[in-house]
């Protein structure tokens, strides 16, 4: 089962409010009082409370932050052939290691030392 918005909300709130990060739960948008008010009720009345039907906060999508994020998260695609001669070395680059992975410029020895190398 998916939780609800106001579990994961109310979750997140409890958790920032016992670490006494009460700045978090302003950024969230609850006011000093409800907080109090949250903070003072019992397992039960806080089951009941995050199962509730009606919404008392609302879920923005940035639209231009998730579109960034998810372009970071996928590998930018090779725009270069890969090389049949290492750019370090000059030695061949097998035929097998050039078809894994596309736009390769290195052959392994010289790719490892690089990778060591700070
Ligand atoms: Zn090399």
């Amino acid at each position: 089962m998916t939780p609800a918005p106001n579990f994961v909300v109310l979750t997140d709130a409890l958790h920032a409010l016992k670490e006494s990060n009460i700045r978090h739960c302003e950024a969230l948008g609850f006011t000093y009082d409800e907080l109090n008010a949250i903070n003072e009720l019992s397992l039960d009345e806080l089951f009941v409370l995050s199962r509730a039907s009606a919404q008392f906060m609302n879920v923005t999508i940035y639209n231009e932050n998730l579109r960034q994020i998810l372009a970071q998260s996928r590998p930018e695609p090779s725009c270069s052939p890969s090389r049949d001669f290492c750019l370090d070395c000059g030695d061949l680059i097998p035929e097998k290691r050039r078809q894994l992975i596309p736009g390769v410029r290195l052959c392994v020895h010289c790719q490892v030392a690089r990778e060591q190398c700070p």
